[in-house]
Formats: C-alpha cells, structure tokens, sequence
C-alpha cells in the first residue's frame, strides 16, 4: 500500500519509504507530487474541470496543441484522447481512413518484432503475438512483422541485422502499406530494445519511398524519456502520425494526444459525412489533463539539462553493473538503462526477475525486470546518490540470483 509519494519517493503503509525507479510504469516524468502541476491541477479544477468537446473548446486545450504542435515541425493537427494505447487506436484509425477517403484503400500495416503498442484490440493486433495476446489471437487482423535489429554496447552484429531487416522492409513495402508503425530509438515493453538513429532514418526512408505513412508510438519515448524531448527528432526521423501519452501530463493523469500532418487532416475535410473521423471519447480534451500537461511541458523546457544529461549519470554506473557475471548486452538512451539477465530461457514470466524485484525493494528500491532484462528508468528528480543506490541494489540483487 502506498500513502504518499515525493520527488522520486513513494512513502508506502508501513513507514517504509521506497525509490520508484521505474517512474511508476513510465509515466511519472519528474517525480511524484510535482508542486507546480499539482497547483496548475488545483487551479483548473476550480475554473473548469471538463467540458464537452464536441461543440467546445477551452484554454487549456488550446494552448497545449499549440505548444505541442510548435514542439513537431510538420505535424499542425492534433487529436486528443485517454491514454497510450488509444492514442495508437487513432493514428491506426487516422491512417487506414486517410488512403480510404483518398479512394485507394491501402490494407497492409507493418510493424516491428517484439513491438508493444497497447491492450485495446488495434493497438494489440499491432504488437507483437505474446502471453499476452493468446486468448485474442484468433480474432486479430494480420500486420506484417519486420525484425528489430536491438543493439547493446560492443555489438558486433548490428550492421549485419539491420541491413538484413531493411531487405526484409522493402520485400515487405513491394505490398500497397497503409503504415508502418515503430517505437523510435527504444521499444519498451518488448524489454528495452534500443536500435539506431541511422537504422530508423533507413526505415524512414524506405516508408517515404513506398507512399505509405510513418507513425511513431513514442507513446513510452516522448518528454524527454531518449534524452532529447521527442525521439523521432534525436533519431532524425519526421513521421507522418504520432502517439504520445504516459509521460504527457507529467504523469499525473490519463491522457493522450496524435499528433497528424496537415495533408492527413485535409483528407477528412469534406462534405461528404463519410470522410469524418468518427471518433471521440467522453474525456476528449479533458481541462485538468491538459492544465497538467501544460505545466509539464513548462518544467521541460525550462530546464532540458534534466533529461539532456540523465544517459551521462546513468553511464558509469551501468558501466560497473556490466561487469557482474551474469549480464549481458548493456544499453542505454537518455534516462533509460538496461542489460539482460543471462538465462537459458528468456522470457516475460522468468523468474529471476520476480526475485531481483523482491531483493530490491528489501533494499528500498522499486525495480519491475521484463523477464529477464533489467532496466532503470528513473524519474527526472532523481539526484545522483539515489541513482547510486538503486545501481547499488540492483547489483547486490543480481549476485543474489547469479551465485
Ligand atoms: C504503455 C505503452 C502503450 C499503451 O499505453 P497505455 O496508456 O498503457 O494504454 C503504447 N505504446 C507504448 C510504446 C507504450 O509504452
């Protein structure tokens, strides 16, 4: 049970105090109880709490796409809803009604191997088949799948794989493609895969060159996460539709955006009431959101030393933490860092990491291994000393399961 939460803290029932350093599932971007979104929370609650959308609009939403829209040169148009996965449903939706209102219906989507992009059924069709999606299955609609050429420290085989993955692309591109989806720079619920910038720009490339639309989902990404404020844009990539959720409000509360280039709206301008996006959720827009997320985003671009410098905190400690026998293949982008666990049987349910879990938090660090990758992603409000100890823990854990 959890009472309270500060900074990088979360106060739990017993008394206990432990270090999040998984930002609570990759939303909390600065840290728990930020006191100037709380406030621009407050301060909204009193003026507006929620709206319909559908005949309105108010401040703070339109305030927040026009920052957001200044923040992605090329994508003007924004469409509002709750959270990561139907911020992928949309860019989905967006994307398969474009070619169909420009009257040359495009069926294929292509995605990465290992993708994740959400529990709701597009978003779960999109991701790579897992434990997760077996029940489903049977009813997903068919996405064409490319490898994920993931890279780590002192790889030698990356070159290899991606010239490998790109042929793979282009047989896969000789099909009429609605969009090719990816995770920019780091997938991460497919366990902190992190590929590179001149791999993406290949990719990019490739998807211009067939006509069919790029989406980014930096749904998990976005805000600073990769160490620049988006991604797509430390990568050298311009997509077409973006996703963008989690760290959005700072991670206070539910909500999403997609982001869409001018050319994609047009093809839902029309008379004809068949071109209009029928989509809309209850919350569209919802004022205390966007009140958050615009506090956010003032905290980021006041100090971008905060994420800019997170991968150089992280570095020499993952450094010391990959000579442990036992891991492999460290990686890092901006406030992300990972290694594997060496195990004969990779996987989400293996247990070693349930058992590093348990030792950490013993520790007073909270960690959540993907099977066996283990990875930190830590609030911006983290200082030094508490990056040490949740390295410190993380290391005593792993001798713990590798002895
Ligand atoms: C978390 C995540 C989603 C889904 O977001 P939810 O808010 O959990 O629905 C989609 N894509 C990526 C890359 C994510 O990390």
């Amino acid at each position: 049970m959890v009472c309270a939460g500060h900074g990088p803290w979360l106060e739990l029932a017993d008394g206990r105090r432990v270090l999040d350093a998984v930002s609570s599932w990759w939303v909390t971007l600065h840290g728990h109880g930020e006191p100037t979104i709380a406030a621009a929370i407050a301060q909204q609650a009193r003026t507006l709490e929620q709206v319909i959308f559908a005949d309105f609009s108010h401040d703070p939403a339109v305030t927040l796409a026009q920052r957001l829209c200044r923040a992605w040169p090329g994508l003007d148009r924004l469409f509002f809803s709750d959270n990561g996965s139907t911020a992928v449903e949309v860019c989905l939706k967006m994307a398969l009604q474009y070619w169909h209102n420009r009257g040359e219906p495009r069926q294929q989507l292509v995605a990465f191997d290992g993708a994740y992009h959400g529990d709701t059924f597009g978003a779960m069709a999109l991701g790579a088949r897992s434990l997760f999606t077996v029940p489903f299955d049977p009813l997903l609609f068919a996405v064409a799948r490319c490898p994920c050429p993931a890279t780590w420290w002192g790889d030698d085989t990356v070159e290899d794989r991606e010239q490998s993955a790109l042929r793979h692309l282009e047989q896969l591109l000789e099909t009429p493609t609605a969009a090719v989806i990816i995770e920019p720079l780091v997938q991460g619920a497919g366990g902190m895969a992190m590929v590179r910038p001149g791999f993406l720009q290949q990719v990019a490339r490739r998807v211009r060159g067939a006509g069919a639309l790029l989406v980014a989902d930096e749904v998990m990404t976005g805000f600073g996460r990769t160490g620049a404020l988006f991604a797509s844009q430390q990568a050298g990539i311009e997509p077409d539709l973006v996703a963008l959720s989690k760290g959005l409000t700072g991670g206070f509360l539910p909500m999403a955006v997609s982001l869409a280039r001018e050319s994609i709206y047009q093809a839902f301008v029309a008379d004809n009431p068949q071109h209009t996006f029928f989509h809309g959720h209850s919350f569209t827009a919802n004022p205390l959101g966007c009140a958050a997320a615009n506090a956010s985003l003032t905290l980021l671009n006041d100090h971008p030393e905060r994420y800019q410098g997170f991968a150089d905190r992280h570095r020499p400690h993952l450094q010391t933490l990959a000579r442990l026998p036992g891991l492999e293949h460290p990686r890092l982008c901006g406030t992300v860092a990972a290694v594997d666990l060496r195990v004969s049987q990779p996987g989400y349910l293996h247990q070693a990491g349930r058992q590093i879990q348990r030792a950490c938090l013993g520790e007073g660090v909270y960690v959540r291994p993907l099977g066996n990758v283990l990875y930190l992603l830590p609030p911006l409000s983290m200082n030094d000393e508490q990056l040490e100890q949740c390295y410190g823990a993380l290391g005593r854990a792993v001798q713990g399961v590798t002895d």
